[in-house]
């Protein structure tokens, strides 16, 4: 079996791991954590990175910080994972979709005006697959009606915009270090921002909200969100390498590229948009509805074939856990709903061998041709 990911450690993690454990220091107070903060937080051109135990951590922290709460409304993409939605809904916010732009599906951020009320807060941006969402439009936006931005960042490591690294925009962003992440700790995230206040209380909310005169006794309810020695250890070998990363990454998207040009009725990621080259965190594939198959089948027989695969995002507006709470009834969104049923990728992971892709190429043709 190709498995849809697998991750490539072959640096300096070996080395910095068997640091961590010489010198006995493996919690997160030792000192690979602050350094893999900080050099990320240098790659993004951002003033502070707040390690965490994982992208969605990082995404709930996020939220917390903003004071997000009852009343207030929070804009978002449908077609995104569960982690965007937890924490809004904890907090007693509503959540507001808009649906995909159908050619890079990232949120239409023609379609955000239309969804601010007076109750709107914040816009929560994602960058989807390999390519980031048109972020000018969105801080146009956000600016004109003082409304706070996170970025989602989760997939976007090394990935720009308009030539400025995603992570870089908004009053918060946020990434995961999940192994099939262009950098990753094995679980792991981490909130950057430039805002003093906003960085210290994520570092609070990960800590706690521990106090440093009275650390027993506590003004708010934080989490234990914290980043481990052994974890950043891992992060700082990973980040040595994103360049490469990245290269290895788009290779491999052209050559699926080229593989995949002459497969009728299939849409393929786009390569490039005015504001971005498509970084390939996983190569897509939807099906156009003119084929008589859907996602699950397409899943099914590469299956049959040693070929992992996973689906697309299932839509917010679809999530059986939301819709009992009474939420997006009798929404629609329809470019999020066909990328779910016709979407799925193909093995995208750095560890890929030449070998792999070519086999991956060669069971996609047979079954699509
Ligand atoms: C991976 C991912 C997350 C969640 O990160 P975890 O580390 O798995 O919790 C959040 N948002 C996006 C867009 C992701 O791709």
């Amino acid at each position: 079996m190709i498995p849809v990911n697998t991750p490539l450690l072959d640096g300096n993690e070996k080395k910095y791991l068997l640091e961590c454990i010489e010198s006995g220091w493996i919690s997160s107070e030792g000192p690979f954590v602050r350094q893999f903060e900080e050099a990320f937080a240098a790659r993004v051109a951002r003033r502070h990175g707040i390690a965490v135990s994982n992208g969605t951590a990082a995404l709930d922290a996020a939220v917390e910080a903003l004071g997000i709460g009852p009343g207030d409304e929070v804009i978002l993409p449908a077609f995104t994972i569960i982690s965007c939605i937890g924490q809004i809904i904890r907090a007693g916010a509503t959540p507001v979709l808009v649906d995909s732009d159908p050619t890079t599906w990232n949120m239409d951020v023609r379609q955000v005006e239309a969804k601010i009320t007076p109750r709107t807060r914040a816009i929560m941006a994602v960058h989807i697959y390999g390519l980031p969402a048109d972020m000018d439009p969105l801080l146009e936006l956000s600016a004109r009606h003082g409304l706070a931005v996170i970025e989602d960042a989760a997939q976007m490591h090394g990935q720009t915009y308009k030539g400025r690294p995603c992570g870089s925009f908004g009053d918060l962003s946020t990434f995961s270090f999940y192994p099939n992440k262009h950098v990753t700790t094995g679980e792991g995230g981490m909130v950057l921002t430039n805002d003093d206040k906003l960085a210290e209380d994520c570092r609070s909310l990960r800590n706690l909200c521990f106090q440093p005169h009275k650390r027993f006794v506590h003004e708010r309810l934080g989490w234990n969100l914290r980043m481990t020695n052994l974890q950043a250890a891992l992060g700082l070998a990973q980040l040595e390498r994103l360049d490469e990363f990245l290269a290895r990454k788009r290779r491999m998207g052209a050559h699926y590229d080229a593989a995949f040009s002459t497969l009728p009725a299939l849409q393929r990621p786009l390569a490039e948009t005015d504001y971005a080259r498509n970084a390939y965190w996983v190569y897509g594939l939807v099906l156009g509805e003119e084929r008589n198959m859907k996602a699950e089948e397409a899943m099914r027989q590469l299956a049959a074939r040693g070929i992992g695969t996973r689906p697309f995002f299932c839509p917010m507006h679809w999530q059986p856990v939301l819709q009992r709470q009474g939420l997006f009834k009798g929404e629609s969104y329809p470019v999020a709903e066909r990328l779910y049923t016709q979407g799925f990728y193909i093995p995208s992971g750095l560890g890929l061998t030449d070998a792999e892709r070519d086999s991956v190429c060669e069971a996609v043709a047979e079954i699509l041709a």
